[in-house]
């Protein structure tokens, strides 16, 4: 195809993604390229190679590849469809969405798992900002981490949304997948990343592993989906929820409205926040942080103000 590349509109660890636009018709496509000198080049072609093989309306399409000369650089590119609402962390960051909207989103993620866990693919790397935003809703992009399920591949990901066996190094299974689903409908119901709590992601990852803790649950959400993320943060992998099970979830009937276009967004300010008790309705509860090398036992509404003060960039000076 012969095509101009144009704005970026995506960065990412590994690769750049670009508007790609045809040069003998309209068509726009998104393109990830990155240098074929670069070792970033070989996680794009395993990509590609995987999103190749893969068509479902719940999965971002693959449109080709090739290789270019520009700036005296080769590049190696990716094409897809263009998803021009962006990612789901930028669509939920400083606002959340409503319980449908997170119903209909949730529904969407879970077709598009469920797609790939019957080909022996795990996608390994689900967050807010490896879900792209279009007319008719989401769908699921980079599978730069994706493996198929009897391959021996190291450990990868994400490491705010990885699943207790995940962050152990023990396996990197179908039920990986599902947990990082419920730190993505915590991101699209609080505007945040689950465990944004704890500053530090080495922190994160041996809590994951080695605490009986999962995510904070928000106290607003209705008993259906709390029930739904409780299914989805079982800490044991083989009794964790699988899509099919989930799928069947009355928190997704319950908003099942068959609408296709939903793009309404709660704001909901820092100082809001605060004044719903955004995390916790239980004022009595206690709650373990570890502060540097130590453990302080704090109560929820404490816990609320210190999450609120990091994510603002204030300094949180504790005195044991
Ligand atoms: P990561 O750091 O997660 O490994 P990456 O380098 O693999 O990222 P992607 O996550 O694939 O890169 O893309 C980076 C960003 O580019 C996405 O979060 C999204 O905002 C944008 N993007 C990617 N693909 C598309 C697309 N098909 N349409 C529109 N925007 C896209």
């Amino acid at each position: 195809m012969e095509w101009t590349r144009g704005n970026i509109i995506g960065h990412g660890s590994s690769a750049t993604v670009y508007l790609a636009t045809s040069r003998n018709s309209t068509d726009v496509s998104a393109v990830k390229s990155a240098e074929t000198s670069l070792s970033n080049s070989k996680q794009l072609q395993r990509e590609q190679r995987i999103l190749s093989s893969l068509s479902s309306p719940y999965i971002v399409s693959y449109k080709g590849c090739n290789i270019t000369k520009e700036n005296n650089k080769k590049l190696f590119n990716l094409f897809m469809e263009y998803m021009p609402f962006g990612n789901l962390s930028q669509a939920t960051r400083g606002g959340r969405l409503n319980e449908a909207t997170i119903a209909h989103y949730t529904r969407q993620i879970l077709e598009g798992l469920e797609y790939l866990h019957s080909k022996g693919v795990v996608h390994c790397d689900i967050k807010g900002s490896n879900i792209l935003v279009g007319e008719k809703g989401v769908k699921i992009g980079d599978f730069g981490c994706a493996k198929m399920i009897d391959e021996i591949a190291p450990i990868a990901g994400t490491p705010l949304y990885m699943a207790p066996e995940v962050a152990r190094g023990e396996e990197q299974g179908y039920p990986c997948d599902i947990w990082s689903l419920g730190c993505t409908i915590v991101e699209m119901a609080t505007g945040f990343s689950p465990w944004s709590n704890v500053d530090d992601p080495v922190h994160v990852l041996f809590r994951v592993a080695y605490s009986d803790e999962v995510p904070m649950i928000p106290c607003f959400l209705s008993e259906q989906a709390k029930d739904f993320l409780e299914k989805c943060f079982i800490r044991n992998s083989n009794q964790r929820w699988s899509c099919i099970q989930l799928l069947k979830h009355p928190f997704l009937s319950e908003f099942d409205s068959g609408v296709e276009k939903i793009q309404e967004f709660d704001t909901c300010s820092p100082t809001s926040i605060l004044e719903q008790d955004f995390w916790n309705c239980d004022e009595d509860s206690e709650r373990i942080i570890h502060v540097g090398n130590g453990v302080m036992r704090i109560g929820s509404q404490l816990e609320g103000m210190m999450q609120m003060q990091m994510q603002e960039g204030l300094q949180l000076v504790v005195m044991i």
